[in-house]
């Protein structure tokens, strides 16, 4: 374990996945090594007790060239809305799998050997044929009995 800030944002994090190159879940920036000066000498993976994280920002990442203002204002702002956007993409990759495993059979001749009718598809058709397209609103295919439902 090691601790790493980021010279743009100010953004202190602990190593990821012990990966040579750690990049900052705020701004994207190659993260850089804190330290040994501010590490506790027996835990390296924490600020010194009489150190804290504003210092080390003070002094490592307010003097550095790549250091941004407004990131490092909005930082924990950045932070809290990439998460709420990482939970939103959760939520539809959740919906999108429950659609696909949701089975559905035939209207027609009640077979489970159904395809999705996917947009693309549709758009093509609709492009194809026009409105006349027998595939509009259309969702599945039967590969049984050829239907359309
Ligand atoms: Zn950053
Ligand atoms: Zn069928």
């Amino acid at each position: 374990m090691a601790l790493y800030y980021c010279k743009k944002c100010g953004r202190i994090a602990h190593e990821v996945f012990s990966e040579k190159r750690q990049i900052c879940d705020c701004c994207k920036s190659i993260m850089f090594t804190v330290p040994q000066k501010y590490l506790d000498d027996e835990l390296d993976f924490m600020i010194k007790n009489d150190l804290s994280e504003d210092l080390l920002r003070e002094e490592l990442v307010k003097t550095s060239l790549e250091y941004d203002q407004y990131l490092f204002d909005h930082r924990d702002e950045i932070l809290s809305k990439q998460s709420a956007e990482l939970d939103a993409k959760r939520a539809i990759g959740r919906a999108i799998l429950e659609e696909q495993n949701r089975t559905v059979n035939c209207s027609y001749c009640g077979s489970s050997n159904v395809r999705k009718i996917g947009l693309f598809n549709r758009a093509v058709s609709t492009e194809l044929w026009g409105l006349a397209s027998k595939k509009i609103g259309k969702q599945f295919h039967c590969n049984n009995c050829g239907a359309d439902f």
